[in-house]
């Protein structure tokens, strides 16, 4: 008890410390809004250190963790043998301003993975990626809008930033600040899980529909699976209106299986856009798909893209160590904690009859504070986020750090113990209950 109190006190000291240096030199203490914790309440943390299943505040205060920053960690943090090759590429230097062998090692590893990228282009962040594939979309069909899905997240591409208008087949409206109108009014918006919305859209505007993007599981409202059909029904409707579809798997590629979404659900797109696990924690991002569409990039092709930091060394070495570490036995793990994890949380909240529901994919997993898992965006917004906020401090009380806000994914990673699991059921259980 007493030592629990000192590490809390301390807590309150070094990592003040730092907050306070942050606070003074970024927007809202942080370099990325999620981490100031404003939809959880309570101090952010400063961590310092990172190992396995678990990180340390810059108290020596130990967390078992659930963030996974926000996804690259599929085999957790630090694994030894991505360190290892990280450190091994340090020291023959680069990037070079020239391709190296790093950078067709990686691409080969993901093509062999996900064969629908015949030809893919490295660039630094899911953001880039993202954005590189809409101008590709925009060039290849000659046309301009693009379809999103509310609760969609694809990085902060201006065009991208539209949120929810309302209802359907609605012309969005810029959701951040800066973004013109005249782009914003290029992004369209339909309903995750719901077809007959974009039916709608390309009934509205079929001639102008460059692209549906979509998250083929939706993971930044939350985990919301795809509906059985909703996946293929995009797929029937892009290609009967001549129009792409790009499935944004900076989340779920390698992570919901090693060839992503598509693999899983048996749909292919046309273009694919992936970040986070193919560079093991290390800024990148990619972009590829069928090869007549890559062709247009330049130099090949008229659609310019480029980037100083693509492909670097460093970023191709740390993600060829961890693909090369997810084999079919790792995935099963995964499976089985995960589903450990789904498990333990369901009966916790039958038997303590709490308002919430659990939704996973793999080793995607949500807890809503809302009586069934949602199926949309719409739905999403119905959970309770005070609850959510409430049982996020209890679960950090208890030394488990879950990602600050009710509609992010839990990432649940290799280095998860049974042990681990277990703890986390039980801490759950208690916090729910209070
Ligand atoms: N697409 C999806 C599906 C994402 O989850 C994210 C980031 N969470 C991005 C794109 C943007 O990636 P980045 O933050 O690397 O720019």
């Amino acid at each position: 008890m007493t030592a629990t109190r000192t590490a809390v006190t301390a807590t309150a000291t070094v990592s003040a410390e730092w907050r306070g240096r942050a606070e003074g030199l970024f927007p809202g203490g942080v370099n990325s809004p999620v981490r100031a914790y404003r939809a959880v309440g309570g101090e952010p943390p400063i961590i310092v250190r990172g190992d396995g299943a678990r990180v340390w505040d810059a108290d020596g205060v130990e967390y078992l963790d659930y963030v996974g920053a926000f996804g690259p960690f599929i085999l957790g943090h630090a694994h030894p043998a991505v360190v290892a090759a990280v450190t091994d590429q340090a020291r023959r230097g680069g990037p070079f301003g020239a391709t190296s062998p790093g950078e067709v090692e990686l691409a080969e590893r993901i093509r062999d993975a996900m064969p629908s990228l015949e030809r893919l282009r490295f660039v630094s962040s899911g953001t880039e990626a993202v954005m590189s594939a809409l101008r590709l979309a925009r060039a290849a069909t000659g046309r301009e809008l693009i379809v999103k899905f509310e609760g969609g997240y694809h990085g902060h591409v201006d065009s991208l930033l539209a949120q929810a208008g309302s209802g359907l087949a609605t012309l969005a409206l810029p959701a951040s600040g800066g973004v013109p109108a005249a782009v914003a009014s290029g992004t369209l918006l339909a309903r995750y899980n719901d077809l007959a919305s974009v039916r709608a859209l390309f009934a509205a505007h079929g001639e102008g529909i460059a692209a549906v993007i979509v998250e083929p599981v939706a993971a930044n409202m939350g985990v919301v699976p795809p509906a059985a059909g909703f996946l293929e029904g995009l797929r029937t409707l892009t290609r009967e209106h001549g129009a792409l579809l790009i499935f944004d798997e900076v989340i779920t590629g390698f992570r919901v299986a090693r060839g992503g979404a598509q693999s899983r659900y048996g749909v292919v797109p046309d273009l694919t856009t992936l970040g986070k696990i193919i560079g093991g924690g290390l800024p990148v991002g990619a972009y590829g798909g069928r090869a007549d569409l890559m062709a247009l990039i330049a130099p090949s092709g008229p659609v310019y893209q480029a980037g100083t930091l693509s492909g670097h060394p460093l970023a191709m070495a740390a993600g060829c160590a961890t693909l090369d570490l997810l084999d079919p036995d790792l995935y099963d793990g995964l499976e089985r904690s995960s589903a450990a994890l789904e498990a333990g949380l369901r009966g916790a909240i039958e038997e303590l009859e709490a308002r919430a529901s659990v939704s996973r994919v793999g080793s995607l997993l949500t807890l809503f504070f809302r009586h069934t898992a949602p199926r949309d965006f719409d739905e999403v917004r119905e959970a309770d986020s005070d609850a959510f906020a409430r049982f996020h401090a209890a679960m950090r009380e208890s030394r488990i750090l879950l990602p600050p806000a009710s509609q992010e994914a839990w990432f649940v990673s290799a280095a998860h113990t049974d042990a681990d699991i277990q703890r986390t059921i039980g801490a759950a259980r208690d916090a729910l209950g209070a």
